[in-house]
């Protein structure tokens, strides 16, 4: 293949501009907000799950007080009922001795139901707090996650500007090249980790980092300059300058 020697040059401006863009993509991909992200997420999954069973817990103690204190009223109703008929001293002397026996019974119910919501007081007092620890847990890592959002966020609008960039200078460059030098160049970056075309510098190419032997230094030396030489090594278009040392 022939190109022109400047227009071979000029496919290392292309080179280093695509090397660029691979780099911003692969710098897109690994954004350490990414993992940052992922990690947050599971950590407030977990925390979620904690915080409805706290909540669960808390419902359920609620639940048994209120129970608690509507067998209390009940007890206490009778008994205010008991202690009226026997405040009213009508009936059988052995009803009133009755009576006065019930409501001993009543008032030790009712005693031993006042000490059980107390004591599940006390329960729902610890389950409150350990509901408000993970609520709170929960709005701390929910604004850290926010925070490396918008970090993220950042660094993506950054890339993608630097790309815009990157994108804006290529294509009047690939514009002005031969369409069958691009074609060549396109189809050894795909086969060869991006880098299509490489310097000869100083008797190296800069692709394979591999010093030409002295037979190929020869032949590429005895190349006339529009002839589009590649690599025995690596084959990619090496591309001759001043600096070439041949
Ligand atoms: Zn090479």
């Amino acid at each position: 293949m022939k190109a022109d020697p400047e227009a071979q040059r000029r496919l290392l401006d292309l080179q280093a501009i695509d090397i660029a863009l691979t780099q911003l993509a692969h710098k897109r991909k690994s954004l350490p907000e990414h993992a940052e992200l992922d990690r947050l997420a599971r950590e407030l999954s977990t925390m979620e799950d904690e915080r409805v069973r706290a909540q669960v817990a808390v419902d359920d103690l609620d639940r048994d007080i209120s129970r608690l204190e509507r067998d209390a009223e009940q007890v206490r109703a009778r008994k205010d009922k008991d202690q009226a008929r026997l405040d009213a001293g009508t009936g059988p002397a052995r009803e009133l001795e009755a009576l006065q026996h019930e409501i001993a019974t009543l008032k030790r119910r009712q005693g031993e139901l006042e000490d059980a919501e107390l004591e599940l007081m006390e329960q729902r007092e610890t389950a409150q707090a350990a509901l408000d620890e993970v609520a709170g847990r929960l709005t701390e890592t929910r604004s850290v996650r926010a925070a490396a959002e918008q970090r993220r966020d950042e660094a993506l609008a950054g890339i993608a500007k630097d790309e815009e960039f990157r994108r804006s200078g290529r294509k009047p460059l690939a514009a002005d090249l031969p369409a069958d030098l691009i074609t060549l160049y396109d189809k050894i970056r795909e086969s060869s980790g991006g880098i299509g075309a490489a310097m000869l510098r100083h008797g190296r190419c800069e692709g394979c980092r591999l010093e030409l032997a002295g037979g190929d230094k020869a032949r590429v030396k005895a190349a006339a300059a529009d002839e589009v030489v590649r690599c025995e090594e690596c084959r990619r278009i090496l591309v001759r300058t001043a600096e070439s040392g041949l």
